[in-house]
């Protein structure tokens, strides 16, 4: 296609998204009709449908339901009861994939932990042994945030029976999350989450005299529990089989309606595909390829299973473009993975189209988002997010996601309007870009991790995996 008939078929898609946005009105509807879609529950079963109807009303080709299988977990009950220095029950909720106390419960001494770091478990020596670990879910200002995952690792390391995650946000939000370390584990020691508001009033108590709790949850798991990643595709022109695979997760975790982690980033993706299907079909270099992926909550389960299942033909896919986080917290950004090559050739992209998409800097860690295992697998991958925040409110933790206050209310119409075209923009300049990044080895990418300091984070995590993307 002609540079100014793209332009022009670009200039209308981009007014269609403006005038005729379906993101809040698609996203309140799956909220508010399905609820969260919580990985092995009957409210993703219904979602499901209702996805795979949105790709084809919205234009999109090629629509396949690609199955996943997982162990699922179901959350039963959960108490936490401080027994000295004071009596009182307390609020908790288990984090998922968290197994079960012992049917008698567990009774034991509670020990700070601060934020979790290796720091704070190192000074702590031999002390957390054959105790409960309390240790924050915010991270130190200016750093990345450090994950659960790591935080429960280290625990379990240092001997501890048991953790509870404080949400370092006031309000009473209740923080919930997997601790399993991939899709395929479960967690080995029970957790819970409290809101800042118990933390405080523990962190009051201890002052008092060594803080001793009961801690009874039960939960369950279901193993061979199925999901699935849900695609269309707006074909390109023959002219290359390459694809550019533009993906985020459909699933939410289950205290709330998971409507900006991650309904909002995933609507935000198939209005764009809805906006360039008819005009642009056909007409790109590039395929592009919109996915709905599954279980991305209990640790990746849909795209680690997309890698896995297009393994054969994975040099292919030129670019896997995250899209967990987009429109949430600001406009988009986009965050790189471990690879200059990939930060070089979008630069150039930028630079050249003029296209409003600021390049983060990225120390971050990319793993616990649905770019991981492409990113591994060699598979150049970028997220475009809407998470910038200040350092200081990054430090507290995730915000409302993962709690429930993670509903409609929150979106912001306007950013996802602006965001949906800012994608649209980013896709059609990668669709036709003369050449793209290469497809490295998965070796080569852990070479890479583990020179720029990533192993020891990664192995708290359980996720230093050099043979094997499913983790096992
Ligand atoms: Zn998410």
């Amino acid at each position: 296609m002609a540079e100014s008939k793209l332009d022009d078929a670009l200039t209308a898609a981009c007014g269609d998204m403006w005038i005729n946005s379906r993101i809040l009105s698609d996203v309140t509807y799956l909220c508010d009709e399905f609820g969260n879609r919580f990985a092995g529950s009957g409210s993703e079963w219904r979602a499901r449908a209702f996805i795979l109807d949105k790709l084809k009303e919205y234009g999109l080709s090629n629509i396949q339901a690609e199955p996943c299988t997982y162990t699922a977990w179901k959350r039963g009950t959960c108490s936490l009861e401080l027994l000295a220095p004071r009596k009182r029950q307390l609020t908790c909720v288990s984090m998922v994939h968290a197994p079960g106390t012992p049917p008698a419960g567990l009774e034991a001494e509670v020990i700070s932990v601060g934020q979790g770091t290796q720091a704070e478990f190192d000074a702590l020596g031999g002390a957390v042994a054959g105790k409960i670990a309390m240790c924050t879910l915010g991270s130190p200002v200016g750093i990345p945030p450090l994950h659960r995952v790591g935080k429960y690792g280290r625990a379990k390391a240092a001997g501890a029976i048991a953790v509870i995650f404080p949400t370092e946000e006031p309000m009473q939000l209740i923080g919930t999350g997997t601790v399993a370390a991939a899709y395929k584990e479960i967690g080995t020691i029970p957790a819970v989450g409290i809101s800042h508001e118990t933390w405080r009033y523990l962190l009051r108590q201890q002052e008092l005299g060594p803080l001793r709790v009961r801690l009874d949850v039960i939960n369950a798991f279901a193993p061979n529990t199925q999901t699935w990643n849900l695609y269309g595709d707006i074909p390109g022109d023959g002219s290359t089989d390459d694809y550019i695979l533009i993906g985020g997760h459909w699933d939410g975790h289950e205290l709330a309606d998971a409507a900006l982690d991650n309904a909002l980033g995933l609507f935000t993706a198939l209005d764009a595909a809805r906006a360039m299907s008819s005009r642009l079909k056909g007409k790109l270099k590039r395929t592009l390829r919109f996915v709905a992926l599954g279980n991305e909550e209990s640790w990746c389960v849909g795209s680690t299973n997309y890698v896995d299942q297009h393994a054969s033909d994975l040099d292919k896919l030129a670019i896997m473009i995250n899209v967990d986080a987009l429109s949430r917290y600001s406009n988009p950004q986009l965050r790189l993975g471990k690879r200059p090559d990939v930060a070089d050739f979008c630069r150039k992209l930028i630079t050249e189209h003029k296209l409003p998409i600021p390049m983060m800097a990225s120390e971050w860690l990319p793993g616990s988002s649905d770019d991981w295992p492409f990113l591994v697998s060699g598979v150049p991958a970028v997220t475009l997010t809407g998470l910038e925040r200040s350092a200081a409110a990054q430090a507290l933790g995730r915000g409302i996601d993962h709690t429930h206050a993670d509903t409609v209310d929150k979106i912001d119409d306007t950013r996802a309007r602006i965001s949906a075209m800012t994608l649209a923009q980013f896709l059609v300049r990668l669709a036709n870009a003369p050449g793209r990044p290469e497809k490295l080895a998965r070796a080569e990418m852990f070479k890479r991790l583990e020179a720029a300091g990533h192993k020891k984070e990664l192995s708290d995590q359980g996720r230093w995996h050099p043979d094997s993307v499913l983790g096992k």
